[in-house]
């Protein structure tokens, strides 16, 4: 195919992938603005201000996206007409001759130009948005701390997988592919087992929970489920957030179990102990695991169809590239299959909710939790804000959960 026609095609999937978005997402502003009035179901459970709240909040979250997907598909298109690929190729050129070397710098000017210019959005984001629903307390100064640490991270992590898996392609000849995915998923899977214990605490304090009716509470109904924990964690999320969560992470023996101290202190004990039902469910089911061999499998025929297209010049020529370095290869190749991804998205959420589901009916089985654990989704969704009402097509897509009420359905059955 020549280059023209590449980027022609590149350009009509890009604009259908902006497309859908904008009518998943008008699909769903509409179906918001439509319900005005509580569903049945939840009269005796929310008040009329809570509802009114989460339909504001959800509005003005879908407008967030429209605006932010239009500038982000005007910046990309924008800086292919401007031939930017190439000054930054000529650029890399001209610093080093490394090659190695040379994909990270262009990887990493690319990914640090567009932090910074996205940086408007995600700042309104936090102290516009989420600060006008009363979500947010994060201050300036921790916001840009975060940033850095972020970025000082992926440099860490970044660089190193960045330049073996160059190194890989000259040194082991047309099996490349596979030996790079070997050594991306060690690497991938280490990164695993030490984030809580290293990574994590850098942007959070995680405290043992104190000794107590709660503690004895989730270590009881960890030994009903033959569950084995040594300790739970309580998280400063509030230092950031009022949104709450509770999570497992970690792999082998360096998992954990997280609390948010925001979900402690808005749910009563036996809400927390079903919520912690759920997430042993997960970890019983094997669902991290899973999680985990899907998204290697996705990297292994990312690399296998890399190394189809890696030394083929008309891609690079396709968006301003000279074709004769092959240090540009995962950038294009990402911004190629993006549409891709975009539809290969809602199966993996297909797959997370269908995890979902198995966890709810584990706790609900596990000690008679599901009333308490109706009651905590009840609760979070509220203390959320969660839109109550979404479009089928928008959950489908976007929720990695399902919905509200498909839980509290699927629960009642149980
Ligand atoms: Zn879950």
């Amino acid at each position: 195919m020549s280059s023209q026609k590449i980027l022609i095609f590149f350009i009509i999937a890009t604009i259908f992938e902006f497309i859908m978005v904008l009518i998943l997402n008008l699909l769903n502003l509409n179906q918001v603005k439509k319900n005005t009035v509580i569903p049945d179901r939840y009269k005796d459970k929310l008040t009329e201000d809570t509802f009114s709240k989460s339909r504001k909040y959800t509005i003005a979250k879908l407008k967030f996206t429209f605006l932010y997907e239009g500038y982000d598909l005007l910046l990309l298109l924008g800086f292919i007409f401007i031939n930017g690929f190439c000054y930054l190729e000529n650029l890399v050129l001209r610093i080093t001759n490394i090659e190695t070397v040379q994909a990270v710098l262009f990887c990493f000017t690319l990914s640090f130009a567009k932090e910074i210019l996205d940086l408007p959005f995600s700042l309104y984001q936090t102290f516009v948005m989420e600060e006008k629903y009363g979500f947010n307390k994060m201050t300036i100064g921790l916001y840009f701390l975060d940033l850095f640490k972020k970025i000082v991270l992926t440099v860490i992590f970044g660089a190193p997988i960045l330049m073996f898996l160059f190194w890989v392609i000259r040194a082991a000849g047309s099996l490349w592919w596979l030996y790079g995915f070997i050594g991306v998923s060690v690497f991938q899977i280490m990164i695993l087992v030490i984030y809580p214990t290293w990574i994590a605490p850098l942007f959070n304090k995680f405290i043992p929970m104190e000794k107590g009716e709660l503690k004895d509470a989730i270590f009881k109904i960890a030994q009903d489920v033959n569950f084995k924990i040594s300790e739970i964690f309580v998280m400063d999320g509030s230092k950031r957030s009022s949104h709450s969560n509770a999570y497992f992470t970690g792999l082998g023996k360096n998992r954990r179990i997280v609390l948010f101290d925001t979900l402690i202190n808005q749910l009563s004990k036996d809400e927390l102990v079903s919520v912690l039902a759920h997430e042993m469910g997960h970890n019983k089911l094997k669902h991290i695991q899973k999680m985990l061999i899907l998204s290697l499998l996705l990297m292994l025929i990312f690399f296998y169809g890399l190394s189809l297209l890696l030394f083929y010049p008309n891609l690079y020529q396709a968006f301003g590239l000279s074709g004769q370095n092959i240090f540009p290869a995962l950038v294009i190749f990402s911004l190629i299959i993006s549409p891709l991804s975009f539809f290969i998205s809602p199966l993996l959420n297909i797959l997370s909710r269908k995890h979902e589901y198995e966890a709810d009916h584990f706790a609900s089985k596990a000690s008679n939790t599901g009333k308490y654990l109706q009651s905590a989704l009840l609760k979070l969704n509220e203390k959320n804000l969660s839109n109550l009402t979404p479009h089928p097509l928008y959950s489908f897509f976007y929720y990695s959960h399902p919905t509200l009420e498909e839980r509290l359905n699927a629960l009642e059955k149980y």
